[in-house]
């Protein structure tokens, strides 16, 4: 992160840490200006939106509030790519930074953002965690998943994050019990005040210092996002620590989108960021009901997400938190279920190793992880034109490396994936208890 970059961060944070306060009028008042300059700009520069307003006869002035952005269609995914090269505004192309996900259900994509909504998503992110009782340079263990090519720059930056920002990383992607135990020493060693991780690696975690009573980690708060986190994780996490659990709701493509404060009344949706929708067969569902979660970023001018299907579920709810914030709320995401692949050897692959791996690779249009039997693993992959046989051999080496050679490895490579009816698409299921 370039200091330019940090201090940006820190400005949009300090204007975060106030307008959560603000009255929810206020809030509305700034989404709805912001979503006009957004729709302005989308009309005017980006082919893709152009077409759509013509095709539809609107004009940016029929979108002037959150109430008419229902005109606009959804963007799927499939819509993303496309026409991504039609997604680009024309009067910021020397803004567009490329990135990508592998894709948290199950489809990977690449994108284009632009620094600023890259800054005011890290602004929102560091407001979550000071609701976690995060301050800045406090101690902070990430137990995440340090992937590839990253492994090496995390071994040579560690010493200056472990210092300077007081940041330990491990890596959840190597979790046999003796990558655990030593975990465990680490982290007891390191003190920290915050414990970060994947939710479903933080359960196994906890499950593991509980089984062989391990003593002395001690942090203030467990901040855990990227995975559904059950009930009953959250327990055994809390229980095992004696503290309490943050959950936070964030994507690749969007970053945080909602946040737990310290009343864990639900999720506090960053409203400063982005407007959220949630769609029941196209019609906006009732406080209380599940619907499918539609993003509009506000900060995001170079590729407009304008009414995004981000492959979410989630449920819109009517309280005043007792925090005293005003930002609207959520309860229960249901999306993310990513199941832990385990070898015969005892190696412990979380399912979010997959979106990781995955989006460095060209050519992947969707793809399925099952184990039906502890020493198979069968990756189905659709695959387009780009996909090339290095692609393949990419894979297949970073399986072996991970997942180590007891166990068989199988890769199809058929047209589509059978999702189940339900809609709900878990890309890493294990039938091994
Ligand atoms: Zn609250």
């Amino acid at each position: 992160m370039l200091l330019n970059d940090a201090f940006a961060v820190r400005k949009t944070h300090k204007f975060l840490m106030k307008s959560q306060y603000w009255p929810r009028e206020e809030l509305e008042k700034y989404q709805n200006t912001k979503l006009r300059v957004l729709v302005q700009n989308s009309y005017d520069n980006v082919p893709y939106y152009h077409d759509i307003f013509k095709k539809l006869n609107l004009k940016p002035d029929n979108i002037k509030t959150k109430a008419d952005l229902h005109k606009l269609p959804i963007l799927t995914k499939d819509d993303l790519r496309q026409h991504l090269d039609k997604m680009l505004a024309s009067n910021l192309k020397n803004k567009a930074m490329p990135s990508q996900t592998g894709g948290s259900t199950g489809e990977p994509l690449k994108f284009y953002v632009q620094r600023e909504m890259w800054t005011w998503a890290n602004g929102a992110r560091y407001r979550g965690w000071n609701w976690a009782g995060y301050e800045f340079r406090d101690r902070m263990v990430d137990l995440w998943g340090a992937s590839f090519e990253i492994e090496q720059l995390e071994k040579m930056s560690t010493s200056f994050r472990h210092k300077l920002l007081r940041r330990l990383t491990l890596n959840t992607f190597r979790m046999s019990d003796e990558d655990m135990g030593q975990y465990a020493r680490q982290i007891i060693d390191f003190k920290p005040k915050i414990i970060r991780s994947f939710s479903g690696a933080m359960y196994v975690f906890a499950k593991f210092v509980s089984e062989h009573d391990i003593k002395g980690i001690e942090p203030e708060s467990i901040i855990t996002t990227a995975e559904n986190l059950f009930d009953f994780q959250r327990k055994k996490i809390e229980d095992t620590f004696g503290c309490s659990v943050y959950d936070g709701y964030g994507s690749r493509e969007t970053s945080l989108i909602a946040h737990e404060c310290e009343h864990h009344r639900g999720y506090h949706i960053s409203d400063e960021n982005s407007i959220v929708e949630f769609l029941k067969n196209d019609k906006p569902v009732t406080f209380g009901e599940s619907g499918e979660i539609i993003i509009t970023d506000l900060h995001n001018l170079v590729m407009p997400w304008l009414r995004y299907s981000i492959g979410d579920m989630g449920t819109p709810k009517d309280e005043k938190c007792s925090c005293g914030r005003a930002l609207s709320m959520m309860t229960s995401i249901d999306g993310r279920v990513h199941d832990f692949i385990v070898t015969p050897s005892g190696q412990r692959l979380p399912g979010e190793f997959f979106p990781h791996l995955f989006k460095d690779v060209n050519g992947i249009r969707e793809y399925r992880i099952v184990q039906k039997k502890i020493e198979e693993l069968e990756v189905e992959i659709v695959r387009t034109s780009d996909f090339t046989d290095s692609d393949f051999q990419y894979l297949l080496t970073h399986f072996h490396e991970y997942l180590g050679d007891d166990i068989d490895i199988e890769v199809k490579f058929p047209n589509s994936i059978d999702w189940p009816e339900s809609g709900k698409r878990r890309f890493t299921i294990s039938e091994v208890a």
